[in-house]
């Protein structure tokens, strides 16, 4: 009898490291000889060069997570106590999170059934006739989820139409692009999270915002690190939230490779694609405005369970993002607001969907033993 295949991981980060490690360890070994260790040479040359790939006139601010990026974007904007800021249940508890860091009240939205993406038109029916009984809505963040792009023609129009802000969760789309554009380069200020499994991802915690408003920029610049803009003296109210040099050292190293690592995915993408065709499960939709850049490759079923157990039987791993809407987490149940669709397509979507391996370091061989497993389903 054959030994059954090691199990084929969801996620693997340490492959990651594994693909670059001369160049990690040689980034790690130069910032520990530096002697700077928060916020100096690396973590500027990350700011510059993230900034240049992201686009022209950008300006781009190091911090500690994706969570704080939001957080700190809001608190530069000025939003916060007395503001509502709009967004979806369908996506990392951190983006609602952020919102009440920020001491703002979260307006969760419904999703589109083919995107999990904000609908944009229950969007535009909250700007027209804002719920009663909530502060005014300052704030709109699309979540860009799985690495595709929120419908940002009309989330956009919407958001300049009522004049609040538009800040882009970035969290899961370094990289992609919305019109040929980078997403992250179209509202006031976008929040990327670096956490290990991410497109770019540091070998810890690290996050980085980006906008085109220099002002707004060095405003949050400040505001990461205790209202400084000059050592020890607070201009304003501040935190803590800043990356470390090796942090940086080693992102520096992982954005030279980003673009060639999200042709990978795509490459990845299309395999399953192919073997998928004429079975039951759909791939996931793209739309033609977007280049997907998947963070994850999402399918969904009502019997997701029993095509879960099976693809682990052939020793395939996978996973649910997110099983838990963030209204019907125990921390939220009841008490945040909710749009008029009440997210009954958020509630389908986290019945159904479930995540298959993606990483830019699975093999052929490995994405072969995926692809033969999806057409036996
Ligand atoms: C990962 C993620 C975040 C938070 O990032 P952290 O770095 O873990 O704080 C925020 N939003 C989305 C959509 C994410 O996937």
């Amino acid at each position: 009898m054959n030994a059954p295949l090691p199990l084929l991981p969801f996620a693997d980060p340490g492959a990651g490291y594994r693909a670059l490690q001369g160049e990690i360890d040689a980034a790690v070994a130069r910032a520990l000889a530096s002697g700077w260790y928060i916020l100096g040479r690396e973590g500027e040359a990350f700011e510059a060069e993230f900034a240049a790939w992201l686009g022209e006139g950008q300006h781009a601010v190091g911090c500690a997570n994706g969570t704080d990026a939001l957080m700190l974007i809001l608190r530069g904007l000025g939003i916060g106590p007395g503001s509502t800021v709009v967004t979806v249940s369908h996506t990392a508890v951190a983006t609602v999170a952020a919102i009440e860091m920020a001491g703002a009240t979260p307006l969760l939205l419904d999703i589109e059934p083919g995107t999990y993406t904000m609908d944009p038109a229950e969007l535009e029916a909250v700007l027209a006739a804002p719920p009663p009984g909530l502060p005014p809505i300052r704030a709109v963040i699309p979540v860009h989820l799985y690495g595709q792009a929120a419908d940002l023609g009309r989330i956009a129009a919407a958001c300049a139409r009522a004049g609040v802000a538009l800040i882009e969760d970035c969290a899961q789309c370094h990289g992609a692009l919305w019109r040929g554009r980078k997403l992250g380069t179209f509202g006031a200020a976008a929040a990327f999270s670096l956490y290990p499994t991410k497109n770019l991802g540091a070998l810890g915690d690290g996050g980085v915002l980006a906008s085109a408003d220099a002002a707004l920029a060095a405003r949050i610049g400040a505001i990461r690190q205790y209202g400084w803009r000059q050592r020890y003296v607070s201009d304003m109210v501040g935190v803590n939230s800043r990356l470390d040099e090796i942090q940086a050292a080693i992102l520096r190293v992982k954005l030279r490779h980003l673009d060639a690592q999200n042709a990978r995915r795509r490459a990845i993408a299309a395999a399953y694609d192919a073997a998928l065709a004429g079975g039951g499960l759909t791939p996931p939709l793209r739309r033609p405005e977007a280049e997907h850049v998947f963070h994850l490759y999402v399918l969904r079923h009502p019997g997701r369970e029993a095509i879960m157990a099976r693809l682990k039987a052939l020793g395939i791993g996978t996973g649910i993002h997110y099983p838990v809407p963030v209204h019907a987490q125990p921390a939220y149940a009841g008490r945040v607001a909710l749009g008029p669709a009440a997210c009954a397509e958020t509630e389908r979507a986290a019945r159904e969907v479930f995540s298959l391996p993606m990483y830019p370091e699975l093999t052929d061989a490995k994405v072969e033993r995926v692809c033969a497993a999806l057409r036996g389903l």
